[in-house]
């Protein structure tokens, strides 16, 4: 059993619906249980063209799903809410990134843990403090240490919250 910790997007459709239906796929998933689930903040737009306003959060929980595995599941819940892969970076229903595995580090073809861009991204960083201030991202620092050094003002609280569901 690995702890795992999961980065959520949305900038197309009803985002915040999206969500929580996002946080509910997940957890019905075998092999992965939610245990936390962040704040929703709103986030401007990094890299790509210019798009709509992001909603972020990050969920934690535990898996015996492996890496691979895992990946798979996370991209059949993205392809569940339509996701269309596109324009590189450009807008979506729902992005569902894997940060971190424990201590794993990983690289692949198809997937690196740590996600090699989570540590200088404010949009993950928020969250993830959020919901476990005692993070870790293996090889770079803590999760609140990491946030401290990064711009945050691009991300911004909103009233959203996400639940996790009782006992579906
Ligand atoms: P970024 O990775 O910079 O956040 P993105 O999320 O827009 O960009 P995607 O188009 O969603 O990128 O994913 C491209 C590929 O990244 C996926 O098909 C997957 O194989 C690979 N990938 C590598 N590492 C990870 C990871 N840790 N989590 C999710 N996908 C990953
Ligand atoms: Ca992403
Ligand atoms: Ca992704």
């Amino acid at each position: 059993m690995a702890e795992v910790a999961l980065a959520l997007g949305s900038n197309l459709g009803d985002s915040a619906r999206i969500l929580q239906g996002a946080v509910d796929a997940l957890n019905a998933l075998d092999g992965l249980r939610l245990r936390g689930v962040s704040a929703v903040f709103e986030t401007d737009p990094v890299g790509g063209p210019e798009q709509p306003r992001y909603l972020n959060a990050v969920v934690v929980g535990d898996t015996d799903l492996t890496p691979l595995d895992l990946l798979e599941a996370t991209q059949e819940v993205e392809r569940s809410f339509h996701r269309v892969r596109d324009v590189r970076w450009g807008p979506r229903t729902l992005d569902i990134d894997i940060l971190a595995m424990g201590e794993l580090a990983l690289d692949t073809e198809r997937l690196t843990v740590p996600h090699p861009r989570a540590h200088e991204r404010g949009f993950v960083l928020v969250p993830w403090a959020d919901v476990d201030p005692e993070g870790i991202v293996p090889g770079c620092g803590t999760v609140i240490d990491l946030r401290d050094q990064v711009a945050t003002e691009g991300v911004r609280p909103t009233d959203v919250r996400l639940v996790l569901g009782s006992g579906s």
